[in-house]
């Protein structure tokens, strides 16, 4: 029967499997490289939106400040006019000249008191929004050194991460010199589609898509014979006999 031989699989299958090994290394690598530029972009974004709070927090100060100047502008006018209303009384004779001047000045006391309101509750927003100011300048302070940080080991990941692609992609090269051209046509022309490309049959069915492969198909995996490769007949994946 030859059982511990038929449980090996031949040099070609073996040549493969190292081949596909380098390769899952090349594409993991390449993943994990263009996950980096997305993780800076994410570090960026989380800079920017600080910056944007801080930009949106001192908008809203300059706001409430530019209106409690104009809310004193108006106290301001409104006083003078008080002070012309209480000289003009103290000049007047007439009795009912008197009395309307009285009536102005209460009226213009009353504008006075609720114009000083609504400055107090603006006061009470500037001291607010001044807080809100300090505390997203605070917090932005307090985490540009991390993001930085976590940029510079980003950017130091991306080198390293090229430099182990380089290397992978020289063993790639090396590991396909010894694998017959036939062989390497099958291989190229599955891995573009799926990975990984060489897969064992157990039971009769292909590991790849779990699917049961033809009895020609299994005949063929159990072959001693380097120049035939099994191919699943559900996914194209190269099947190996692995007892
Ligand atoms: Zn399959």
């Amino acid at each position: 029967m030859g059982l511990i031989t038929q449980g090996m699989p031949h040099a070609v299958i073996e040549k493969l499997l190292i081949l596909q090994d380098r390769d899952t290394r090349r594409i993991n690598l390449e993943k994990q490289l263009a996950a980096v530029p997305l993780e800076i972009v994410a570090v960026e974004s989380a800079i920017a939106a600080e910056k944007a709070a801080i930009e949106a927090a001192r908008g809203e100060l300059q706001g409430l400040e530019s209106n409690r100047k104009v809310l004193e502008t108006e106290i301001g006018s409104a006083e003078d006019k008080l002070a012309k209303y209480r000289t003009q009384q103290s000049q007047v004779k007439k009795n009912d000249e008197y009395q309307a001047l009285g009536h102005e000045i209460e009226t213009m006391e009353t504008a006075i008191g609720t114009l000083e309101e609504k400055e107090i509750e603006l006061l009470y927003r500037i001291d607010e929004a001044r807080k809100r100011f300090s505390a997203a300048e605070a917090a932005h302070k307090s985490s540009i050194d991390g993001h930085q940080a976590r940029i510079a080991t980003l950017r130091e990941r991306s080198a390293n991460l090229t430099a182990e692609l380089a290397e992978a992609n020289a063993a790639l090269a090396t590991a396909r010199v010894p694998v017959p051209e036939p062989a390497l046509r099958v291989y190229d022309r599955v891995a573009v589609r799926q990975q990984p490309v060489v897969v064992a049959m157990r039971g009769g069915k292909c590991s790849g898509c779990h699917l049961k492969v033809s009895s020609e198909v299994e005949s063929d995996s159990r072959s001693r014979d380097e120049t035939k490769l099994a191919i699943c007949d559900q996914c194209g994946r190269v099947v190996y006999w692995d007892a």
